[in-house]
């Protein structure tokens, strides 16, 4: 039984959770591989460069393509930081509360985005950011 920060979670729910979790680390795992390399060091990947060959045209593709990789690359890897993160949280029994305001994250938002770190209402209230924009102006 974990009971942390308020919030009760049973080992079956988290159970699953976790399997969704990992399922989810594979897929985005073996998407990264294909746009780019894994570093030797830590969980950093960094674009794959294609080379396509010597011509102008080919060479424009390269790019192009390469700009779709480090668009991918970055996507990707913000993905696989939240599903790490979330797995981590399992492991310290604090899965499933609101970063925000502490409270217990409805579980079937849970279930359908197993990498949430925020309730809904935290998660739907306009950020800091807003706030400065309206003191600039
Ligand atoms: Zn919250």
């Amino acid at each position: 039984m974990l009971i942390r920060c308020g919030v009760y979670m049973d080992s079956k729910f988290l159970k699953s959770q976790e399997k969704l979790l990992l399922k989810q680390k594979e897929i985005v795992e073996s998407d990264l591989v294909q746009v780019a390399n894994k570093k030797k060091t830590g969980e950093k990947y960094e674009p794959k460069f294609i080379d396509l060959g010597q011509g102008n045209d080919d060479a424009a593709q390269e790019v192009t393509t390469y700009e779709e990789y480090i668009i991918l690359e970055k996507s990707l890897s913000r993905v696989l930081s939240n599903v790490n993160r979330a797995l981590a949280k399992i492991k310290k029994g604090r899965y499933g509360s609101c970063e925000t305001c502490k409270k217990e994250i409805n579980r079937e938002r849970l279930k359908a985005v197993p990498i949430a770190s925020q309730c809904l209402s935290c998660a739907n209230k306009p950020r800091r950011g807003f706030r400065w924009t309206f003191w600039k102006r």
